[in-house]
């Protein structure tokens, strides 16, 4: 029997009790009955002893002293009486020879007893044998027992004759004793009733702790052993998956309380899962409804998840991007494989796939502990944020009126010119201007006819310059043109150009005149943008002074251009 199974070890540990237990006390019983039987032996013993020894008394007294040995040898006809002797004090058996009877003739002075033919003197035991010396000291009977053999056991008692006063004519007053009586049973039939007894109870113990193990185990069964091999299947099925599993809570024992914890603990278990699925239903509908694209692997790097997002802007089928892998969402396999080896300091990555500006994420996803449960890659669409970022940033530095770059935008690329061209050691050129008189115009024709001699003013500026010039509205009525690696002279030449091309122009058959003014580097030893703007208006002003519509340089006197207004 295999003890892997608690019915086993249960019945195990219960019937070496219960064996234990019995054995020690069917020890005790059969002890019992053994010294019950014994000693009912023995009384036996005692009355056919004292019986025997009165009726030899009484044949003594009779005076048929000849007939006590035949009184004797009927006595061993006795089933049970294996041995029965008489003897004198001296150990040998009386009855035998004359000895007695020539003391009791001659003390008596006549012939009361005939002596026998035939003498014979049988010594029954040594006189000094201790049995028949303590029983002759103690005049007390004595009981022997030999069972050194079962078969052969037996019981030898020896039970002092008394020399009472009825005696002393024939036998004389000097002893206590006349002689002792030896009776040997055979044991045989006492030993068959023990060996019967003890028999009996190995069967009854037999019994008994079959009985004992049937009960303990139908009671182990119904009490211990089914409850717990329900719960272990309703476990296992728990385990499986089955969380409907139930229990019947049948007693309100441990074993009860067990399957109503364990009930509850399902139905906590149904809840939680309940819960988590609710929440997953959730967080799949956000994820394909998402713009974003999500592209989810688990631990062995296979697509687990592509929402519909990952797929347009990838421009390739769910099943596709599942076939690709992970590495094979964008053209180079091992860009990603970098990504993803930096970890949360990589990206965001940018990426053009049909046209559009895509911005990629892409992480590991790591349990609490660390242990990685697969990567994931977050996809925008950021066409239309970079379009808008690109327009809001044009906005920003762009003047409403005259699409030219504003004043901050001015302010940014002068101070940027000025520290390259000082770093470059390359000239570097502004020119300013101003329309002249033009508030009068606006006066004459309207501020709306203004705005649009403006505009006019701005398109002939742009159409007068090279790649680098950066042409901006100062403000109001005022220009400033930053030429990039320009020398003086041709700044000079530009201005000039630009001043002609203006005056050369009809807005609505409206003429307009401006009048300029340059500053430059070297010849403006400076790296701040007011100094050389001042410089400019300085010159500018010298323009205006010099009768308008003409170029006027800074640190240079004199000025040129069209005529003085
Ligand atoms: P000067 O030749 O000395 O420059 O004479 P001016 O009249 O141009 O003098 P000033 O520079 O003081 O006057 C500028 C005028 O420009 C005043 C204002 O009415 C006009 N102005 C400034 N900004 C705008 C604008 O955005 N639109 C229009 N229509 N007019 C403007
Ligand atoms: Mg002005
Ligand atoms: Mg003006």
């Amino acid at each position: 029997m295999s003890l892997t199974r608690i019915r086993h070890k249960m019945l195990a540990v219960v019937g070496l009790t219960a064996a234990l237990g019995f054995v020690t006390s069917a020890y005790y019983y059969v002890s019992h009955q053994e010294k019950a039987l014994l000693a009912q032996n023995e009384q036996t013993m005692i009355r056919l002893a004292e019986s025997v020894s009165q009726g030899l008394q009484s044949v003594m007294l009779a005076g048929s002293a000849d007939i006590a040995q035949a009184f004797a040898d009927n006595l061993k006809k006795i089933a049970e009486v294996s041995e029965f002797r008489i003897m004198r004090a001296n150990g040998d058996e009386a009855f035998r020879d004359n000895q007695t009877i020539d003391e009791v003739n001659r003390r008596r002075g006549e012939e009361l007893f005939w002596p026998r033919d035939e003498e014979k003197r049988v010594s029954i035991l040594p006189a000094d044998n201790a049995n028949l010396r303590q029983v002759l000291h103690t005049n007390k009977s004595l009981m022997l027992y030999d069972r050194a053999t079962p078969e052969r056991s037996t019981l030898t008692f020896m039970l002092p004759v008394p020399n009472s006063e009825q005696c002393y004519k024939c036998h004389g007053s000097k002893s206590n004793i006349r002689g002792v009586v030896m009776l040997t049973t055979s044991l045989a039939r006492v030993e068959r009733d023990i060996l019967k007894t003890r028999q009996n109870v190995v069967l009854l113990l037999g019994g008994a702790l079959m009985l004992t193990m049937l009960l303990t185990g139908y009671t182990l069964g119904r009490a211990v052993i089914r409850p717990i091999e329900k719960a272990t299947t309703a476990m296992q099925a728990v385990s499986g998956g089955n969380l409907d599993s139930h229990m019947k809570v049948g007693s309100g024992d441990e074993m009860g309380q067990m399957a109503s914890s364990f009930n509850l603990m399902t139905e906590e278990l149904r809840r939680t899962y309940a819960s988590l699925r609710r929440e997953q239903n959730k967080l799949t509908t956000i994820i394909q409804s998402s713009s974003e694209g999500i592209v989810v692997t688990d631990s062995e790097d296979r697509i687990v998840l592509v929402n519909p997002a990952a797929a347009a802007l990838l421009g390739k089928s769910e099943t596709e991007i599942a076939r690709e892998g992970f590495l094979g969402l964008f053209d180079a396999p091992e860009e990603i494989a970098i990504w993803l080896t930096a970890g949360d300091r990589s990206g965001p990555h940018m990426k053009i796939r049909g046209g559009r500006h895509l911005r990629v994420f892409v992480n590991t996803i790591r349990h609490g502990d660390g242990d990685v449960l697969g990567s994931v890659a977050q996809i925008r669409d950021m066409t239309e944020e970079l379009q808008l970022e690109g327009e809001l940033r044009r906005l920003s530095t762009t003047d409403g009126l005259t699409g030219l770059y504003n004043r901050r935008h001015l302010e940014n690329t002068l101070r940027n010119e000025l520290d390259r061209a000082r770093r470059t050691r390359q000239p570097l050129a502004i020119v300013m201007f101003d329309v002249d008189h033009f508030k009068r115009f606006n006066d004459t024709y309207g501020h709306d006819q203004g705005d649009r001699v403006l505009q006019a003013v701005a398109d002939t500026m742009r159409a007068n310059l090279r790649e680098p010039d950066v042409p901006c509205r100062y403000g109001g009525e005022e220009f400033l043109l930053i030429l990039p690696a320009t020398a003086q002279a041709t700044a000079v030449d530009m201005a000039e150009q630009l001043r002609a091309a203006v005056e050369a122009m009809a807005v609505d058959d409206l003429r307009v005149t401006i009048s300029l003014g340059v500053a430059s580097t070297p010849e403006i030893d400076t790296t701040i943008p007011d100094t050389l703007i001042a410089a400019a208006d300085a010159a500018l002003y010298r323009a205006k002074e010099g009768g308008r519509n003409r170029v006027s340089v800074a640190g240079v006197t004199g000025v040129s251009g069209g005529a003085p207004t």
